[in-house]
């Protein structure tokens, strides 16, 4: 087992080199090659993608139903549909037939539309039938309530002039089209476009959330331009650029800090989708600025607020100033928000860089975000989190319960966690601006898809990934055809080995880049790549020289004993606490880690079907620890990461430490002690 130590700002260097590399090089035999990004000469020739003027995109969103989720992916979808997601109408006051995104009167919000737009999505990628038809009398309603001038949905949000809740709705409606290429939906949307197009320059987007939040409204616009060719379009695009907020300057500022509990800017939420704004219009404008701009403002804000493991920013609510360590949690709808925004980037600039946060995200934060029975959730995560209990004795922006699980409390999180799964599995595989296919976020799936001049392959990818470290792709195709097939090469990864049906593929295949495989491809055809990541110890140097273990796209934690109890709910929908069982305040010992590496892998196991459990965890690995005695609660909550080299006593032990999307209690962050 390799092992290194890595300072934290090595990480982002891994991001900045795969940002500037773009040139196709042929460093393997014929044909392998590495791209830093998919050729985007001329649209794709078989899905809806940009059309002129707009940039041609390297990557292209299949349809649902083109990715099929299986394994661990599937299980999570099945566990939604029998959780939180398939049955929240049992428990959601939103989603009674007294909503009025139902009665077309009186009040309706964001709730039932952040429901419906994951509710539809894992409907159609589970092909169920009754869920289908549960989001189709939805959406009903929607086309029902259509005014004469264009506007759709509940009065009430006409009359506040908030059109954010229906930014939301048009996410559920494209994918009622791709599901079912119900035409009603290119007609109702244009005719909303125009209500849009006319609004006085005043009354479009203009304040609150929606003024933040224009990048999804003006995303759909594109979405309806690239079916319809509407000239129109591009300028209520241009409009909307121009009334949503501004995420081109500096998104963290001395008079933001200052103001902090009022500024929009600082909401967790506003930031994981407002901030990719920039590179939506950036398909317009062709302006590499605005891409710049999305990359610096990612930066600023994790570099800052983001010194954990999880790919996550501290903002429990807003960012506070001063409050960057890691026991600052992130809102489960920031996770799924942020995670919808790199996969759009992702589309947009085919830069592997947002497939790796993508990643980091989803195998990281967001399962431990929720009960491993998809049944509740909680408010908040942190990477360093030692009680999600119920009392309000946690230093958050908000009172009351913000940590423990519960179905019923936490009223954004509860239905906007809906589309979190469903979206990412539909984007693990694209299409390629050249007519191939992209393996561009990995997960155990499959995919059915047109190449070359039309021809349909299947790609089966079998892997437990991320908690396995080798990935088998099968070719099916009814006659052999020449694609190209692109593989993400992980940014954390040095080097990747492909073999090409028992043939290893020559060449250097380093992260943060595609391999790319061009030949005619044949039944049967398999590819497998294989990874072999070190165990790398991290150190934060803002944190005062703390320490995080990460082996591949995982990062670990100390294996916390936790205890369960119910503390309100019903028998079917519990609330739950969960508290701490074993010792938690260690340090790690570092040193001379070649000599005497302190974390080495001890164990794993086939994944089981909710591999995110603490008992289920597939990877454990072991790490040589001494308690911190200095290191104490501050009331419920875990106190400030002692500075490095915390002063230890008692023994080395060896302690277990598991992926952190596994522990529902976690230290991921821990001071460095000396053996
Ligand atoms: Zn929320």
């Amino acid at each position: 087992m390799r092992f290194l130590v890595v300072p934290a700002i090595l990480l982002g260097l891994a991001f900045l080199l795969s940002a500037i590399g773009s040139s196709e090089g042929s460093l393997g035999p014929p044909d392998a090659g590495v791209v830093g990004v998919p050729p985007a000469a001329v649209p794709n020739a078989h899905y809806p993608s940009n059309r002129p003027p707009l940039a041609v995109s390297p990557l292209v969103k299949l349809p649902i139903g083109a990715v099929e989720p299986r394994g661990w992916l599937l299980a999570q979808l099945q566990l939604m549909r029998d959780g939180f997601t398939g049955r929240l109408a049992e428990i959601s006051r939103f989603l009674g037939d007294d909503s009025g995104w139902m009665t077309l009167k009186g009040q309706g919000w964001e709730e039932m539309p952040y429901w419906l737009k994951g509710y539809g999505d894992l409907a159609y990628l589970l092909r169920d039938a009754a869920m289908r038809k549960e989001t189709e009398r939805w959406l009903q309603q929607a086309f029902k309530s259509q005014a004469r001038d264009g506007y759709f949905g509940p009065a009430d949000n006409r009359g506040a002039n908030d059109l954010w809740p229906n930014m939301v709705m048009l996410s559920a409606l494209q994918s009622f089209y791709e599901a079912t290429g119900d035409r009603r939906v290119l007609a109702m949307m244009s005719r909303y476009f125009q209500y849009e197009f006319h609004l006085p320059a005043e009354e479009l987007l203009p304040g609150s959330w929606q003024k933040l939040r224009g990048g999804e409204n003006l995303e759909s616009v594109y979405w309806l331009y690239n079916r319809t060719g509407d000239g129109f379009l591009l300028d209520l695009a241009r409009r909307l650029f121009e009334r949503t907020s501004d995420w081109t300057s500096p998104i963290l500022s001395p008079a933001r800090d200052k103001n902090w509990v009022e500024s929009s800017y600082y909401h967790g939420v506003n930031i994981a989708m407002g901030f990719r704004e920039p590179g939506i219009y950036y398909q317009q404008s062709r302006d590499r600025s605005l891409l710049e701009a999305v990359e610096r403002n990612y930066r600023q804000v994790l570099e800052r607020y983001g010194r954990q493991p999880g790919g996550m920013f501290g903002a429990d609510e807003n960012i506070r100033p001063g409050k960057d360590d890691p026991r600052q949690g992130a809102e489960t709808c920031t996770m799924v928000e942020f995670m919808a925004s790199f996969e759009s980037l992702l589309k947009i600039t085919g830069d592997t860089v947002w497939a790796d946060r993508a990643e980091e995200v989803a195998f990281n934060s967001l399962p431990a975000s929720m009960t491993p029975d998809l049944k509740a959730l909680h408010y908040l995560t942190a990477a360093n989190l030692i009680s999600c209990d119920s009392s309000g004795e946690h230093d958050f922006q908000n009172t009351g319960t913000l940590v423990s699980y519960d179905p019923w409390s936490y009223r954004c999180c509860q239905h906007n966690v809906a589309f979190g799964w469903p979206f990412f599995a539909e984007h693990l595989w694209m299409a390629t601006a050249d007519n191939g296919l992209a393996a561009a976020i990995y997960a155990p799936c499959s995919v059915t898809a047109k190449v070359a001049e039309g021809a349909a392959v299947t790609v089966t990818e079998e892997s437990a990934y991320p908690f396995e470290d080798e990935i088998r792709l099968t070719v099916a195709c009814e006659r052999p055809v020449a694609f190209p097939l692109y593989l993400r090469l992980p940014g954390w990864a040095r080097t990747v080995r492909i073999v090409l049906n028992g043939e290893p593929v020559g060449g250097t295949f380093a992260g943060g880049r595609y391999a790319v495989l061009r030949r005619t491809w044949r039944y049967g055809d398999q590819v497998r790549l294989a990874f072999d990541p070190p165990i790398e110890v991290v150190e934060w140097p803002s944190v005062r020289g703390a320490v995080s273990v990460r082996r591949g796209p995982l990062w670990y934690a100390l294996k916390i004993g936790e205890t369960w109890r119910r503390y309100g709910g019903t028998d079917t929908w519990p609330a739950s606490e969960v508290l701490p069982s074993t010792p938690w305040n260690y340090g790690l010992v570092t040193g001379n880690p070649e000599a005497n590496p302190s974390v080495r892998l001890v164990s794993r196991r086939p994944a089981e079907f909710q591999p995110f459990a603490l008992d289920a965890a597939p990877i454990v690995l072991r790490a040589r620890a001494r308690r911190v005695p200095s290191w104490t609660a501050e009331g419920r909550m875990v106190g400030p990461v002692p500075a490095s080299p915390a002063r230890a006593e008692g023994p080395v032990e060896d302690v277990e430490l598991v992926p952190m999307g596994c522990a529902r209690l976690r230290i991921s962050v821990f001071p460095a002690v000396k053996d």
